[in-house]
C-alpha cells in the first residue's frame, strides 16, 4: 500500500445484515487536500467531521463535484470487484475542470481508492444484491467570502455499505414528464456530476412525489421537446424492437451505466442507438403500443423498469404494469453478473482488488 494511513483507537462493530443505503459508514476515509496552488499526499484516516469554518466557500457557492460506484465482495471466495472505477475518475477530473477545481490524476485517485477498499475489505457485504457503496468528492473550503475560483479544496472517499436495491424482485417506477423546470440546458453543467444539479432539481421531484410518481423525466431546457434523462438516471426506451436512447448533447449526464448497456447491447447484437427522440416520439409510441419498455440506468439501481409514464394528458402503463421487460431483465442480469463476477468480463471493466 502506497497511501499513508492514520489508525482508528477502535474499530466499529461490523453489520451482521445491511439494508439501509447511504446510513452507514465503516471506520476510514481518504482524504487529500489542495493548498498552496497543489494537491498534497492523501492520507487514509478515521471516518470523522471535517473542520468548516462559518465562511467556508463551499456553503456559499456551491463549488463541489461529486462521483458515485460500488465495490462487490464474493461470499465464498472473498474477491472484491469494483466496476469502471477508472471511469469514475475521469469524469470527476471533467466535473472538477467545469467548476475551476484543480483536477486530480486519475491513477492517483484510481490508486488511492484501492488502498482504501483493501484496507476496509471487510465491511463490503456479500448478501445477494448488497455491496459497497463508494463516494469521492471534492469541494471547495476558502476560509473568506468572495465569488472566484477557490484556493482550499478537499478531496474525500467515503464508503457506505449498502442493501440490496431490488431486495424483493424488481419495483418499477412511474415517472412525470416535467414540464415546467428544467435540469440543465446547454452550456450550463448538467454533463458534470457537480452538486448543484440537485439542489435544483428537487423541487420539480418533490412535486412528482405528491402527485403520485415517483422522479421526473426531464426535458431539453431549450425546446422542451426532446427526452434528456431522470433524476439520477438516464433514460432508455424500447421502441419497435430498437433500443433508443438521448445522444448525449452537452447537458445530459454521461452515465457509465448507460455507455456500459449501449456496449452490451452491441455486443448481444441487439440494435441500439443513440439519438434525438422527441417526448411526442415517446408518447406516440406509449399510444400505439410501439413503445414496449422504458428503463433508467444509473449506478444506484444498474437497471429501473418504468411501468408508468404520465404527462399533461393522463398516464400510461408500460409493458405490464409491476414488471420489468425482457430487455431490462436482459441487461440488468448481465450487468450485475459481471459487475459481481458469476459472468465473464470480456470488456476489462473490473478490477480485483487484492
Ligand atoms: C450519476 C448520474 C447518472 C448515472 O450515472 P452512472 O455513472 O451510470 O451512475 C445519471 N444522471 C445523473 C444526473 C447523474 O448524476
Amino acid at each position: 500500500m502506497n497511501t499513508e494511513m492514520i489508525k482508528c483507537k477502535t474499530l466499529k462493530a461490523k453489520p451482521t445484515e445491511v439494508k439501509s443505503f447511504g446510513k452507514l459508514f465503516t471506520d476510514y476515509m481518504y482524504v487529500r487536500e489542495y493548498d498552496g496552488g497543489k494537491w498534497g499526499k492523501g492520507k487514509i484516516c478515521p471516518y470523522d467531521g471535517f473542520v468548516l469554518l462559518p465562511c467556508s466557500s463551499v456553503l456559499h457557492y456551491g463549488q463541489a463535484v461529486f462521483e458515485g460506484l460500488k465495490a462487490y465482495r464474493d461470499k465464498e471466495s472473498g474477491t472484491v470487484r469494483l466496476f469502471r472505477a477508472r471511469d469514475n475518475f475521469k469524469r470527476m477530473r471533467s466535473s472538477c475542470e467545469r467548476l475551476c477545481i484543480p483536477p486530480i490524476d486519475e491513477e492517483e485517485a484510481f490508486s488511492a481508492l484501492v488502498d482504501l477498499i483493501s484496507v476496509e475489505r471487510d465491511w463490503i457485504p456479500t448478501d445477494a444484491g448488497t455491496s459497497l457503496y463508494i463516494r469521492p468528492y471534492v469541494f471547495a473550503n476558502d476560509e473568506s467570502l468572495g465569488v472566484h475560483a477557490a484556493k482550499n479544496y478537499k478531496f474525500a472517499v467515503i464508503l457506505s455499505p449498502s442493501g440490496a436495491y431490488y431486495a424483493h424482485g424488481f419495483a418499477p417506477v412511474a415517472l412525470k414528464v416535467e414540464r415546467e423546470y428544467v435540469r440543465a440546458s446547454k452550456g450550463g453543467t448538467g454533463a458534470y456530476k457537480v452538486v448543484g444539479n440537485y439542489a435544483a432539481s428537487i423541487l420539480a421531484g418533490e412535486e412528482a412525489k405528491s402527485a403520485g410518481y415517483d422522479q421526473v423525466l426531464w426535458l431539453d431546457g431549450t425546446e422542451r421537446k426532446y427526452v434528456e434523462e431522470v433524476g439520477s438516471m438516464n433514460i432508455f426506451f424500447v421502441i419497435d424492437g430498437t433500443v433508443v436512447t438521448p445522444e448525449l448533447n452537452g447537458s445530459i449526464l454521461p452515465g457509465i451505466t448507460r455507455d456500459s448497456c449501449i456496449k452490451l447491447l452491441k455486443s448481444m447484437d441487439i440494435p441500439v442507438q443513440e439519438r434525438r427522440i422527441s417526448i411526442d416520439e415517446v408518447m406516440d409510441g406509449a399510444k400505439s403500443g410501439a413503445l414496449t419498455e422504458i428503463f433508467g440506468t444509473g449506478t444506484a439501481a444498474v437497471i429501473s423498469p418504468v411501468d408508468r409514464l404520465g404527462d399533461v394528458n393522463g398516464d400510461y402503463i408500460i409493458g405490464k404494469k409491476g414488471e420489468a421487460g425482457k430487455v431490462s431483465k436482459l441487461l440488468f442480469d448481465t450487468l450485475t453478473g459481471i459487475q459481481t463476477g458469476r459472468l465473464e468480463d470480456p470488456f476489462g471493466w473490473v478490477t480485483i482488488v487484492k
